[in-house]
């Protein structure tokens, strides 16, 4: 029997792989997982030149998403540091239409939470520090993949050294343009927006509430989210705006106080006054499908199976959903003798992820298409639609099963009247 170097080897150490890494090792313990991530690991306080999954940007988590850390022992840090949405509100500028979700109309404390990626960065590389199954390199490339009679064998850079390792199987977790799902030559769908996502913290006057802010207007979608971290707690959001090549630059021109009255002008003023606007990032959008998300001995996850536009925030909750399918696979495997890479063992995780995914996809691609189109026909349908979700309770109530991430598949179970009772 061939004798291979890892069991798992995880390509890309961001916010998938991280947590694939850890949920192997407390899920189904007895793998040798190995981590290629191609920048140094986040530290506090964190160098200039931070990994870019643990950026600037802050992550809505869903309901679902909290189960999931949960079940990983992770919520308890996470939770330190996360905001929680007490209330969803989404409105269409210039137009009368609004709809409110509240956690309470749902018998939950919040309806998801809010964390900065580079706090959650943090808590995922303070949990696999005491991991004694994984091994890190980093900063190190994943450069080329072989395909083997079983297994794979993947070329790796680590400052001048080039070797290759043996796995099992081998998890492509480097992002939505990952290098190795093209040297695999597995084929994308790529459909861009046109469009980039402004990100920055921003204060206002007046407290946010626990309210998640969702807008949409003729050039593009915002979301404020509230934010728990900052020198003004209660005060903070994050800003994530869409926006045009054209009108990015001109925001980006502008200085402090113009982006607040630009952004002012665009939100209104149920936050009051626009006093804080920080640094800003920057991100184009596309939505990337890769074609194939298994083969033998190979399995993609997070962005490099499906990178989503951020209106809805469901990216990295949808990827939670998939990296939880898969190690449900590699405990089948696990308890039957098989390879992790064995085909059948990975079938089992596409089976189960494909209808989530597309599912997902399909509801935050047509919120941007609904919300992107400008003809006044659909602008008043739309209308009608919004004032038609805060009226019926059905359609209300499963828009916010599907912000919450509770109707997707995956192992993110709902919560039980026990869970309920427990947390009210
Ligand atoms: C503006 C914005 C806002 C978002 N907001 C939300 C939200 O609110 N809620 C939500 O659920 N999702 C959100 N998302 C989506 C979320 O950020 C992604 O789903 C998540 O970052 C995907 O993580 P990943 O690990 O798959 O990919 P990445 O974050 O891209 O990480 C890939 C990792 O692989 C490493 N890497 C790359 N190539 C190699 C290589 N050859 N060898 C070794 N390592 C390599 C990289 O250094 C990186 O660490 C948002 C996305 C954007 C752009």
């Amino acid at each position: 029997m061939q004798a291979f170097d890892t069991d798992i080897l995880i390509a890309g150490g961001g916010l998938a792989g991280a947590t694939l890494a850890l949920a192997v090792c407390r899920l189904v313990p007895g793998y040798r997982v190995t981590v290629v991530e191609a920048f140094p690991l986040p530290e506090d306080p964190a160098p200039t030149d931070y990994q870019p999954s643990y950026d600037a940007r802050s992550t809505a988590l869903s309901w679902g998403a909290r189960r999931i850390f949960e079940q990983l022992d992770l919520w308890s840090a996470i939770s330190r540091q996360a905001a929680p949405i007490r209330h969803i509100h989404i409105s269409e500028k210039g137009r009368f239409g609004v709809t409110r979700l509240a956690s309470e109309e749902h018998r939950q404390p919040a309806l998801g939470y809010v964390a900065d990626n580079r706090w959650l960065g943090l808590c995922l590389m303070d949990a696999l520090r005491e991991q004694p199954a994984i091994r890190w390199l980093a900063p190190a490339q994943a450069e080329s993949v072989t395909t083997l009679r079983e297994g794979v064998r993947v070329g790796i850079r680590q400052a001048e050294e080039a070797f290759t390792l043996t796995s099992r199987c081998l998890v492509v977790a480097d992002g939505g343009r990952s290098g190795l799902r093209e040297d695999l030559g597995i084929a994308v769908h790529q459909q861009d927006y046109g469009q980039y996502a402004l990100i920055a913290n921003v204060s206002t006057e007046r407290p946010h509430g626990g309210t998640a802010w969702e807008r949409f207007t003729e050039r593009g979608p915002m979301a404020l989210l509230p934010q728990v971290s900052g020198p003004e707690p209660g005060h903070r959001s994050a800003l994530v705006w869409t926006l045009s090549p054209e009108d990015l630059d001109d925001v980006l021109a502008l200085d402090e106080a113009g982006r607040c009255a630009r952004l002012q002008q665009v939100f209104g003023w149920r936050l009051g006054r626009f006093t804080r606007f920080g640094d800003c990032h920057h991100y184009p959008l596309s939505l990337i499908t890769a074609d194939e998300c298994v083969r033998p001995g190979v399995a993609l996850v997070g962005n490099a199976a499906h990178a989503l536009h951020p209106v809805a925030g469901q990216g990295f909750n949808l990827a939670l959903r998939g990296l939880m399918a898969l190690v449900e696979a590699f405990r089948f495997a696990r308890d039957n003798d098989l390879s992790p890479g064995d085909l059948t063992v990975l079938s089992r995780y596409r089976q189960q992820h494909a209808p989530d995914q597309q599912q997902t996809i399909g509801f935050s691609d047509s919120l941007v298409r609904l919300f992107g189109d400008e003809y006044p026909v659909i602008g008043a349908a739309r209308n009608a639609g919004l004032v038609g979700l805060d009226i019926l309770p059905a359609a209300k109530h499963w828009f916010a099963r599907r912000a919450m991430g509770v109707t997707g598949g995956g192992s993110a179970r709902q919560p039980s009247d026990r869970d309920r009772e427990h947390w009210q």
